[in-house]
């Protein structure tokens, strides 16, 4: 595949023939702050920084980057964690923010289209003002784009009961590299004509093409909801609840669990009142239909009860059930500040080996002398084991990685994942093909070079 290069000279005048000079940025500040994203220790620098606000103003800078073989790097909010907007072969990073319109909420259809710049949280309010629902939330949603999720296909605290992005998009408007716009989907349920190129697009990081409109289905907004809470000696005992609770016929909306180290960093953070002395905590939730609620949140905690909880506890309140959730919101902010560098992973395995896999982490972090705080999406069995250290330890760091390394090979010989919802990008591409093997990345490749032959989008990155 042909390789993007760094820009030519003129690049700048014939962007801001395109989109206007003020939407082009060659500013020492531009090109410091969209050189990083939410991942620690990545960083790059880009020849030009372009906010487009229109389809038609993308298509003009994509057949310009294809044209002089210059990299183009789609970007959201820069939330991501896996460097997947750092642009370390420079080009162009393309910012979508202001393309932020929705278009339109639609009861009748129960779908939402909206440009790719609006924030999640946006959408959701939006839908909620109509008695709707858009059940992505990944922990970022009050920052991060609603391109960005379907470009990671992100999940989030409700991914149990509702999946994750990729089950709400129904139509994708996208730019090719050469400037064709090609639209996938629509706002049908039902329509296998061709393959189905949207849920291509869906977690495909930027290499393929640049998402524009977005059609997204919406559900009826649930009636009410329910949190609870249950502390565990130990982790062991908090898995087998999650297994119980899965096999007394509830699908919750929420199953979260932190473990001691995130207890504890959590309590020094926010004294809300969580029990420094257990082993593990987990949270439990469901919605819907007030009477269902009652019912599921009885058998959660049964579950939890019947796998030796040492406490159990339902909330009481919206403002209750509120500060539980914000508890398992606070993790990541709660051990950022315990040092200076915070690396958040995002490794994932089969539901039943959750136990297996934290012990394995402990294992890991007490052999390598690092406090590694473990995280997550229990009833995903998608686990974010988070180092934090000091940056300036550069032996550390090393480790760090070693251990990281060694919990990714642990995750794919459980039968899991590398990423649950955090994507590939650029720091574990290293990591694609021991879990995919060599012929299906091949194959990833073959399918990026149909999008994309001169390699000019988002080029270094997953299926590059
Ligand atoms: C505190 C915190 C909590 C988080 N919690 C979660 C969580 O619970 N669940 C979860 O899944 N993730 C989570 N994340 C990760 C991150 O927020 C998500 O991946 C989010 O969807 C990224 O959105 P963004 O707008 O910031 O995208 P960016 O970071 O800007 O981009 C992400 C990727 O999408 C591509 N991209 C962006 N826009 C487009 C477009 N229009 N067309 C084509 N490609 C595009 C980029 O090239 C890049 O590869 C969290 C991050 C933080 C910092």
């Amino acid at each position: 595949m042909a390789t993007a290069t760094r820009a030519p000279t003129n690049l700048r005048r014939r962007l801001e023939e395109v989109v206007g000079a003020e939407h082009v940025r060659t500013d020492a500040g531009a090109l410091l702050t969209y050189g990083t994203d939410a991942t620690p220790l990545e960083r790059g620098e880009p020849d030009a920084v372009v906010l487009p606000a229109a389809t038609e103003e993308v298509a003009g800078v994509l057949r310009i980057a294809d044209e002089l073989r210059v990299p183009v790097i789609a970007r959201g909010s820069g939330t991501n964690l896996s460097a997947g907007t750092v642009p370390h072969r420079g080009g162009i990073v393309l910012v979508l923010t202001r393309m932020n319109r929705i278009r339109e909420i639609s009861a009748a259809d129960l779908v939402a289209v909206c440009e790719p710049g609006v924030r999640t949280i946006e959408l959701a309010q939006a839908a909620a003002a109509e008695g709707l629902l858009f059940p992505p939330d990944p922990g970022s949603h009050t920052t991060a784009t609603v391109g960005g999720n379907v470009a990671e296909c992100s999940g989030g605290l409700r991914a149990l009961k509702y999946g994750v992005t990729r089950d709400y998009v129904l139509g994708v408007e996208a730019v090719l590299p050469g400037g064709e716009v090609i639209r996938s989907g629509g706002r049908l349920v039902k329509d296998v004509a061709g393959y189905d190129l949207r849920r291509l697009l869906c977690g495909s990081e930027g290499t393929l093409a640049v998402m524009t409109e977005l059609t997204l289905r919406l559900l009826p907004a649930p009636e009410a909801s329910g949190t609870g809470m249950a502390y565990f000696e130990d982790l062991g005992d908090a898995a087998r609840a999650v297994s119980r609770v899965l096999a007394s016929g509830v699908l919750p909306v929420t199953l979260e669990f932190l473990d001691r180290v995130c207890i504890d960093a959590v309590e020094g953070y926010s004294q809300i009142g969580l029990d420094r002395s257990a082993g593990a905590l987990l949270i439990f939730g469901q919605d819907g239909d007030p009477g269902a609620i009652e019912r599921d949140m009885a058998r959660m905690a049964q579950a939890c009860e019947a796998e030796g909880a040492t406490e159990v506890r339902i909330a009481g309140s919206e403002a209750e059930a509120a500060d539980v959730l914000a508890a398992r919101r606070a993790v990541l902010p709660a051990l950022s500040r315990l040092e200076p560098l915070t690396i958040l992973e995002d490794a994932t395995v089969p539901r039943s080996r959750i136990a297996e896999m934290v012990a394995r982490i402990q294992e890991i972090a007490e052999r390598e002398g690092l406090m590694i705080g473990t995280f997550g999406h229990a009833g995903d069995g998608n686990l974010h084991p988070t180092v934090v250290l000091d940056a300036g330890d550069t032996a550390a760091v090393e480790r760090a990685h070693a251990a990281f390394d060694e919990i990714f090979a642990i995750a794919i010989e459980m039968g899991g994942s590398i990423t649950g919802e955090h994507g590939v990008g650029l720091v574990k591409l290293r990591h694609l093909e021991r879990q995919l093997g060599a012929g299906q990345l091949a194959l990833l490749r073959r399918i990026k070079h149909a999008f994309d032959p001169n390699g000019i989008l988002n080029p270094g990155k997953l299926g590059s």
